[in-house]
């Protein structure tokens, strides 16, 4: 899978931060190792570690120093839970827009200069937007169809290159 896509996913759903420590572990590394590298405070690496463990995306090893009884953490990151979330969260966007295809192509939109709303929400509101008091008119959506569509396509097009996880 491309990294570049995984990078994208991760900032969008979690943070840059996170992709940031993620991209960090090509080999294990400590949590202080971490952030020395990356200029941060350990306990800030800390959580975001803790953020993605949670997420099941990196798992550590702990080991005790004889000497002093400090555990020390190694971490590392899980390649094959990452793609899987990533692919989860394209397919979860995939059913979104696919909703939302639904809506725009069964459903009479209607529009005022600041948002877009169905037919009987406009009836309940006697067709007067409250926001801005433009009245709702009804919409060529032919473009946000396109729009739409064009997403669709381009998710399914990611997900089929990962085989079995695509959907349709
Ligand atoms: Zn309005």
């Amino acid at each position: 899978m491309d990294p570049k896509l995984i990078n994208d996913i991760l900032a969008k759903s979690m943070s840059s931060d996170h992709v940031s420590i993620i991209n960090k572990l090509s080999e294990p590394k400590r949590d202080e190792e971490i952030a020395t590298e990356l200029n941060m405070k350990e306990t800030t690496v800390r959580t975001l570690l803790n953020d993605l463990h949670g997420e099941g995306l990196v798992d550590y090893k702990r080991t005790k120093n004889k000497k002093t009884g400090w555990y020390t953490y190694t971490w590392n990151k899980r390649d094959e839970k990452i793609s899987n979330y990533v692919v989860n969260h394209l397919s979860l966007e995939l059913q979104k827009l696919n909703d939302k295809l639904d809506r725009e192509e069964n459903g009479t939109i209607l529009a005022c200069s600041c948002s877009r709303i169905p037919l009987s929400e406009a009836m309940e509101m006697d067709f007067l937007c409250p926001e801005c008091n433009k009245p709702f008119q009804m919409q060529d959506n032919s473009k946000d169809l396109e729009g739409i569509r064009k997403e669709i396509d381009s998710i399914n097009e990611i997900l089929q290159t990962k085989g079995d996880h695509s959907i349709k």
